[in-house]
């Protein structure tokens, strides 16, 4: 029974209303084939038929025929018959898209009836069809639209520094930050590639980076560090993380997110300069200086040379600082620097030491007259006065020289050259001694004092003093720092720098500072409980590298931390960069270790130690401590204060709290505080002071008379 016309029009209705709630083309193309299904199965009596859809670009044995069909000048409908050999009969309509080319063709197979109306009915579903497929595909380019700006918009008002670029490296868009960074407007940048502004030796490396994370698919990653030209002319070192979202609609690029590594890397480079050579002088510093002196003791070892080292150190230099300034002293030095040099051969290197301490390398030449002449030269360029600013200085000098050969270490030579310039001193100064033997005395001497040290430390006269650690901005006492003294029953009060080397050197360094730090952990749970400290208050104390070192330091520090009743929370370990360097890996696993427990870690002397910054954000750092040298020349001039700058800024951008160390001066702080430090130590609010003095200073900042500070001191 041929379906009537009502049925067909309400069947076709229905088709087009669930057309438009259709999502996609599958959607589209199942509620079409629904609706032929229905009409052809009225049309066709009670004889089967199949409705199906055929792609435009399968290849089907009917593909020929329905073609031929439709070539007889039937636009939507042709009835055709199956062409390989079988017998069929049946219609087919091609369905295009709003281009006009054809996307496949709707296809029933069965004996339709004819007048049924059939072919007209299957012209408008077509119709329908094509309508449908146009809308969705116009929805579809507009939701890409908007969310290809969407996403545009978030690359434009990002704080990160995004920039998109296609396969072929074309520059797409980038955000406002990496604008600002290359200091370039978006519109010189857009369109031409991102290996035009790349250095040519970091092209082939970027290429391999882009190509890796294509092969590696969708989301793949790679880092890469290369030089990028700024506006100025300058190449800086840029890292970046290219991700692969080719295949992510509505982004279709690689997203690249970059950071600027040139503060870095600068600071890098500075510290390398300084590690090497002094700040004051511009000669080589002691570092550099030894590594001279053991390359000339490596090439005498050959054949029967000698090499020497003349040590020399100026007689009372702490009077000069003391009655005309610091100032005059770093002015005094810098003339002695300028006239020592006029004496040296190009092939000996002068470098200062150390304080007002200079040496001299000579190698090659007779020895040891070639020494002897050297020393002579320089200790009468300095007998005549100094003029610095129109002030007279009249000098006088002790020298020592040393010499050496084969299988003698530069450390060697240059503490014989030492114990001979104390020599010097000791029978009156002013003159200049060549080592003996016998000199090595004073070093028996110093074992005595290992022994000493040993029985010391069972006693119980190491102890700690403890120096405010205070909030820049407010002035608060927020920690100390616990820094060891000796109580010498004979010698009085012995300061580290007299009994720290020698107790590393000795391993006593290991009793020591378990002692130190049970007395601290204990005297800072001790001011908790009575209500001096608040909970963020902690004490700090030195770790030196070799206790770093051993096995049990973990299980050691956690033992004394529950014994002593203190909050982990309100300790801090403070490690150098070179002690934390040292056998990295199981450093890093010690420390990460420690922090498991709750400790904070501190990185002291920084600036002075192992200069590759690179693995600074590897450590598990909380504080980094600016050594005092910094905060020092920081008063001195625009390039030191960059240097403190970067400093604090690399500490911010790391998540560290930075601390200056060794503030003296009203002047330092303002300067800290403008750049973003946040927290110091200094003899400018106090020194280390014993225990009693300094629960005075925690109770005197409970009852808010911060001013009770002045009047303390060790
Ligand atoms: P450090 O860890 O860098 O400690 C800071 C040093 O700077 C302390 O010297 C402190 O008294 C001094 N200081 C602080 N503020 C100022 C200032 O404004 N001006 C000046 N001129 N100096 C200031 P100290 O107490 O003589 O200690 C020297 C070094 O001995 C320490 O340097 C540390 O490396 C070592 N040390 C001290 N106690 C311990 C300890 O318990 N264990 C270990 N392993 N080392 C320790
Ligand atoms: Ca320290
Ligand atoms: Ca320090």
């Amino acid at each position: 029974m041929p379906a009537g016309g009502s049925e067909r029009h309400k069947v076709l209705a229905e088709c087009a209303t669930m057309l438009l709630h259709a999502e996609n083309r599958e959607g589209i193309l199942e509620v079409a084939l629904n609706a032929v299904q229905t009409l052809a199965a009225a049309a066709s009596g009670d004889d089967p038929v199949v409705a199906r859809f055929v792609p435009a670009e399968a290849s089907s044995p009917f593909t020929a025929s329905f073609l031929e069909a439709l070539e007889r000048g039937m636009d939507h409908a042709a009835p055709f018959s199956r062409g390989d050999g079988e017998e069929g009969t049946g219609f087919v309509a091609q369905v295009r898209d709003p281009s006009g080319s054809r996307v496949g063709f709707l296809v029933v197979e069965g004996p339709i009836v004819d007048g049924s109306g059939f072919v007209g009915d299957l012209r408008n579903l077509c119709i329908q069809v094509e309508m449908a497929l146009h809308a969705a595909e116009v929805a579809d380019a507009k939701i890409r639209e908007r969310s290809e700006k969407v996403f545009r918009s978030l690359v434009k008002n990002s704080s990160d520094q995004y920039t998109l670029i296609s396969r072929d490296l074309a520059i797409r868009s980038l955000s406002p930050a990496v604008e600002k960074m290359v200091e370039n407007r978006h519109e010189q940048v857009v369109g031409k590639t991102i290996l035009d502004f790349v250095h040519p030796d970091d092209v082939a490396d970027l290429n391999a980076a882009v190509d890796e994370i294509v092969e590696g698919g969708k989301g793949s990653t790679v880092k890469l560090e290369y030089r990028v030209r700024y506006d100025d002319g300058t190449w800086r070192f840029i890292e970046s993380v290219f991700t692969n979202h080719l295949d992510e609609p509505h982004i279709e690029s690689i997203v690249v997110n970059s950071r600027d590594n040139s503060m870095r890397r600068n600071l890098e480079k500075e510290l390398v300069r300084r590690e090497m050579f002094d700040h004051l002088t511009g000669l080589p510093n002691r570092s550099l200086f030894l590594e001279k002196a053991a390359l000339a003791l490596a090439r005498v070892s050959h054949r029967r040379g000698q090499v020497a080292i003349v040590l020399l150190d100026f007689d009372d230099f702490q009077l000069v600082n003391d009655s005309f300034g610091h100032a005059a002293g770093d002015e005094l030095l810098k003339a002695a620097a300028a006239k020592l040099e006029t004496i040296v051969r190009s092939d000996d290197t002068i470098a200062h030491i150390g304080g007002d301490e200079f040496a001299i390398l000579v190698s090659g030449g007779e020895m040891p007259r070639g020494a002897e002449l050297v020393a002579k030269r320089a200790f009468d360029v300095l007998e005549d006065p100094i003029v610095v600013d129109t002030t007279q200085y009249n000098v006088r000098v002790s020298m020592g020289i040393a010499f050496g050969g084969s299988g003698m270490t530069a450390e060697d030579l240059l503490r014989n050259a030492d114990l001979a310039t104390a020599t010097a001193k000791k029978n009156g100064k002013g003159r200049i001694e060549v080592f003996r033997d016998e000199m090595h005395e004073e070093v028996v001497r110093k074992l005595h004092t290992a022994t000493d040290l040993r029985r010391a430390i069972g006693d119980g006269e190491i102890e700690p003093f403890f120096q405010p650690i205070v909030n820049v901005g407010t002035g608060e006492i927020i920690g100390c720092e616990a820094l060891a003294r000796w109580r010498h029953p004979e010698r009085g009060l012995v300061q580290p720098f007299e009994f720290i080397p020698l107790a590393e050197a000795t391993g006593l360094i290991v009793p020591m500072g378990v002692e130190i730090l049970r007395k601290s952990c204990t005297q800072c749970a001790d001011w908790r409980k009575q209500g001096l400290v608040g909970s963020p208050f902690y004490v700090s104390v030195n770790v030196s590298p070799i206790q770093l070192q051993r096995d049990d330091m973990v299980e050691v520090v956690s033992t004394v931390i529950r014994e002593s009743g203190v909050d982990p929370k309100s300790v801090v370990l403070e490690v150098t960069e070179s002690c934390a360097m040292q056998h990295i890996e199981e450093a890093m696993e010690r420390l990460d270790q420690l922090k498991r427990i709750g400790i904070r870690i501190a990185l002291d002397d920084f600036g002075t130690g192992y200069s590759s910054l690179s693995y600074l954000s590897r450590l598990p750092m909380d504080i980094m401590k600016i050594d005092k040298s910094f905060v020092d020349r920081m008063t001195g001039g625009n390039e030191e204060l960059k240097i403190v700058k970067t400093m604090i800024d690399l500490g911010a951008s790391l998540d560290l709290t930075t601390l200056a160390e060794g503030v003296e001066e009203e002047g330092q702080l303002a300067v800290l505080n403008r750049l973003g430090c946040r927290s110091y130590q200094g003899y400018y609010f106090a020194k280390p002071m014993p225990v009693a003095d300094f629960v005075e200073v925690l109770a005197a900042q409970k009852k808010g008379a911060a001013s009770a500070l002045a009047a303390t001191s060790n």
